[in-house]
């Protein structure tokens, strides 16, 4: 049997939406789960699975590392907003902390560190005459703390090195040794990063 011409377009057609269409989905269930910030969420924090619990409106959000529970009293409508407040300021003591240990072992000193929620790094560092600046994605405190260390290091061996040269990776290996395990992490989990606190 024949098949006219357009009969046979049709079918190829058909064939390619439906080949499409597979590939489309396979790509969508690669796309890490959102995780927004409600009741019962699961949370990822300092690498590991946490879940969101807020039991009354009042009192201070903490973090308990042995349950794996995150605890952010409030209004379910004020729940997202001081979740991220609570892991901005997590993120902050954390990134401080691991910054001025680094800085300090190079001799070096950094006159502002900021958290912010940027899509692109996940640290940057600026010398200026008026001083030196270092920058953070407040999302690092989602990936585990080796990691957030690492970039700590990465950022302040910039101080020495502004450049991405053997001897700057020498520094970072000398200030970390888990180089090559945390920038293989934040390859393969820098979206679930990103999905932390997304809308679903
Ligand atoms: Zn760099």
């Amino acid at each position: 049997m024949t098949v006219p011409g357009s009969a046979r377009r049709l079918k190829d057609a058909q064939k390619f939406v439906r080949e499409k269409y597979d590939w489309i989905l396979v790509q969508l269930e690669a796309l890490p789960k959102a995780q927004p910030f409600i009741e019962g969420g699961d949370i990822l924090f300092r690498g590991e699975h946490y879940k969101l619990f807020s039991p009354s409106p009042r009192g201070h959000p903490h973090f308990d590392a042995e349950l794996k529970n995150l605890i952010v009293p409030a209004h379910p409508d004020t729940l997202p907003g001081r979740t991220k407040r609570f892991l901005i300021r997590e993120a902050r003591e954390a990134l401080t902390n691991c910054t001025q240990v680094h800085a300090g072992t190079l001799g070096k000193t950094v006159d502002k560190i900021s958290v912010r929620d940027t899509s692109s790094r996940w640290g940057s560092c600026v010398s200026r005459k008026s001083g030196t600046h270092i920058s953070y994605s407040w999302r690092l405190i989602c990936a585990p703390p080796y990691v957030l260390d690492y970039v700590c290091a990465h950022e302040c061996a910039h101080l020495v090195h502004p450049d991405h040269s053997k001897n700057f990776w020498g520094l970072c290996d000398e200030l970390v040794d888990t180089v090559k395990p945390a920038k293989a992490w934040l390859r393969k989990n820098g979206d679930k990063l990103h999905a932390v606190g997304a809308e679903v």
